[in-house]
């Protein structure tokens, strides 16, 4: 056995507590590694997953389920015990313009069984997916399991190793999964660099409390636009959940202002929520979600496949991330379960799940691209409250062409679906 510099030569001496071998072997328990275990353990091929937190707990990581994703939970019957979790539902949002306000795409209208966004807490989704996919024997989850190596040999991954509280543990497969989120290290041991591009805006999350007398909302979020700010509240269960979207590189400004120029801003361009916005008295109540966007030249090497955020990170309009991680887990379900049930897994499959993701991936994120130049930009330049551009209310009266957006943040550009065996 040769093993190659990704396992450096003090890790080969440390000692192993334990190796394990199986098929599959997904480091990451967010949406994308989770549903591909899912998917191949109920086809019956043997998957390890490894995620490095002891808990799902995360706060503000995106609770936005999309059409497509209830599509394909309800295609092996989850889709109703999915809508069982707290949850709400939007069907597009009513953003307020100084001449009024204004619905850009409304989920309603979409023929689909699920015409909305459920939002639900990711770390309830993944608990839920977990247990479905714990009810197959060739499922084993490992908590609290940090990967911090890849095991090559001949130029071949075969497996990584672990950190655990007691020690380092070596799992060994016929394909490793990078399903390890924006920050992946698989793909940073495994030598490949993301392309990426700075959208022109970054995102403080927080909450507000819900008030006596609470302001209707039509679709279930709303947003205010002007003064160089965005305000976006989406309604929870029990709470509000407001993002406000300033340029980039004005973080360290607003941060020196302190969270009384988030309260005003939020009272100027919302003047609904001034209320609401006396709850924020500390800076620790926010969270920043600093806004990028980058795809992988390539998502693969011999034994290893980057999903999910690994291979490309997407920008938060339309709110796809989790849907596209997903979408490239029944992909890549789909096209391995054979080979990975008969042991092997060549470069052509890892490439044929490239090929079927990345032109989607692509095309939404020139998507994201030009709604991010044309009108975001736009309207964070503004010094103060701006109209609804023309060319959006005109788009929004042509009836062939209007559910687009509403078509492609509901779905990307293409259905995806599980393939029947
Ligand atoms: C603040 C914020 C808000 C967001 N809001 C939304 C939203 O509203 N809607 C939306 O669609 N998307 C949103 N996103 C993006 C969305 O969270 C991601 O696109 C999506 O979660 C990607 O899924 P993933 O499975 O690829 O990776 P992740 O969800 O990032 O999961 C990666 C997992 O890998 C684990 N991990 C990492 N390294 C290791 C390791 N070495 N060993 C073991 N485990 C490891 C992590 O703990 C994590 O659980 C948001 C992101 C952020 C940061």
């Amino acid at each position: 056995m040769s093993l190659s510099a990704t396992v450096p030569h003090e890790a080969s001496t440390q000692e192993i507590l334990s190796s394990t071998q199986t098929s599959c072997c997904i480091v990451g328990g967010g949406p994308g590694g989770m549903m591909l275990a899912l998917l191949l353990a109920r086809r019956g091929v043997p998957v390890t997953l490894l995620e490095m937190h002891k808990d799902f707990d995360r706060e503000f990581r995106g609770d936005t389920i999309h059409p497509s994703t209830m599509e394909i939970l309800d295609q092996i019957g989850l889709a109703e015990k999915l809508h069982e979790i707290p949850h709400t539902k939007i069907t597009g949002p009513t953003l307020q313009f100084a001449n009024g306000p204004f619905r850009p795409f409304n989920l309603a209208r979409l023929k689909t069984r699920f015409p909305y966004i459920l939002l639900a807490p990711q770390s309830c989704f993944l608990e839920f997916i977990a247990s479905e996919a714990a009810k197959y024997p060739q499922f084993k989850l490992v908590m609290h399991a940090h990967a911090q190596k890849m095991v090559e040999e001949n130029g071949v991954v075969c497996g990584v190793r672990y950190l655990a509280p007691d020690g380092l543990h070596e799992v060994r497969a016929a394909l490793t999964v990078a399903a390890d989120g924006r920050f992946s290290q698989l793909r940073r041991l495994a030598g490949i660099e993301p392309v990426k591009t700075a959208p022109p805006m970054d995102v403080l999350w927080f909450r507000l409390p819900k008030l006596p007398d609470e302001p209707e909302v039509t679709g279930g979020a709303f947003g205010g636009i002007g003064r160089g700010r965005i305000f976006i509240v989406l309604e929870r269960t029990g709470y509000w959940q407001a993002g406000l979207v300033f340029p980039k590189g004005q973080y360290q400004e607003l941060r020196a202002k302190g969270v009384e120029a988030v309260r005003q801003s939020l009272a100027e361009t919302e003047p609904r929520f001034a209320k609401h916005a006396e709850s924020l008295t500390d800076w620790q109540q926010l969270t920043l979600l600093s806004v990028e966007s980058s795809l992988c030249p390539v998502w693969h090497k011999p034994g290893l496949l980057l999903i999910g955020d690994a291979a490309h990170v997407m920008s938060p309009v339309g709110g796809v991330g989790i849907n596209y991680a997903i979408q490239d887990a029944v992909v890549a379900a789909n096209v391995l379960t054979k080979p990975l049930l008969a042991g092997r897994v060549s470069e052509t499959d890892l490439a044929d799940v490239q090929r079927q993701r990345e032109k989607p991936t692509r095309t939404i994120q020139s998507m994201q691209s030009f709604m991010q130049r044309n009108l975001l930009a736009n309207a964070l330049r503004a010094q103060s409250a701006i109209n609804i551009p023309w060319q959006l209310k005109l788009f929004v009266r042509i009836p062939f062409v209007r559910d687009f957006p509403a078509r492609m943040i509901a779905f990307g550009p293409k259905r995806v679906r599980i393939a029947e065996p």
